[in-house]
């Protein structure tokens, strides 16, 4: 009896820590089911491994992005696909019920991410900048810009508490220069998780194996054999390390731990949000070590 209730006290002590512990809670909104995926996807996997709790937000239900399936039924199977992705990752993915390929930086959506970034109680959030190939890319960009700063403004979305702060705003990593390339503030060493985010990823079968080939015309030389895909996805993901990533990749680990870095992630801070300090963002990214 006594041994039960010394286990129950250590229980109950346990779980007070976890809730003390106040982990910074991270947000990642992207256009597509499988967006926030392939931007942020290794970074999650190393915040949910150090207990951080991690959303990801699809604006977009999908429901255009295949070759010979669409609508509804899409929107259905995609969903599915992002449920077992965020199981994955180690997350939890919502994905809204908004037309891909048809989004627009309009009220109606803007309050949806205000409260979506409320309701996790976000301390940080990551969205693309508003320059990509892609409208729904460029606008969801958009719309998470006019909704940082909206987050803590009371008389906006009155129905969902505002954050008592504005959180971190970062942007993920692209390759565009116009009108200005990304600048990697913060660049994060994936290379321990890369596989699991190439697991994560082989869940959305429907992109990563049907449609993205498909309009990329490389829809030959996806794998026949279901036992071969994750190892040729693994080659087909994986981001450069531009000669600015490296130089950030030596700022935060080190020029001898950044020599070894395969794959990266890598964010740009946003101007809307609050600037947080290198001490900050060491906070915010406890994997940074020298
Ligand atoms: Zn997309």
């Amino acid at each position: 009896m006594k041994k039960i209730l010394s286990l129950v006290i250590l229980c109950a002590s346990l779980s007070v820590v976890a809730q003390t512990q106040n982990f910074p809670r991270v947000i990642v909104i992207g256009a597509h089911p499988d967006d926030c995926d392939q931007d942020a996807g290794g970074t999650a996997i190393l915040f949910a491994q150090m207990g951080y709790a991690v959303k990801f937000v699809s604006v977009t239900n999908g429901d255009a992005g295949h070759q010979s399936e669409g609508g509804g039924m899409l929107a259905m199977r995609r969903a599915a696909e992002a449920k077992e992705a965020g199981k994955r990752f180690g997350v939890s993915y919502d994905v809204l019920d908004n037309h891909d390929g048809e989004l627009t930086p309009r009220l109606e959506v803007r309050l949806q991410i205000i409260r979506k970034i409320r309701e996790w109680n976000a301390d940080l959030v990551i969205a693309p900048r508003p320059n990509d190939y892609h409208p729904d890319h460029r606008y969801t960009g958009v719309l998470v810009q006019d909704a940082a700063y909206m987050v803590a403004v009371p008389n906006v979305a009155p129905d969902t508490p505002p954050l008592k702060k504005n959180p971190v705003f970062v942007y993920s990593q692209d390759y565009f220069q116009r009108p200005n390339p990304f600048r990697p503030d913060i660049a994060i060493d994936i290379t321990p998780v890369y596989e699991k985010k190439v697991h994560a990823l082989d869940a959305h079968v429907s992109q990563v194996y049907e449609w993205l080939p498909w309009i990329g015309g490389y829809a030959d030389q996806v794998p026949k054999n279901v036992a071969d895909r994750e190892k040729w996805l693994a080659t087909r993901i994986a981001g450069r390390i531009t000669p600015d990533m490296k130089a950030s990749l030596e700022k935060w680990y080190g020029k001898e731990k950044a020599a070894q870095v395969k794959n990266a992630e890598s964010f740009e801070i946003c101007e809307y949000g609050t600037q947080p300090s290198e001490d900050d963002i060491r906070k915010l990214f406890p994997m940074l070590k020298k």
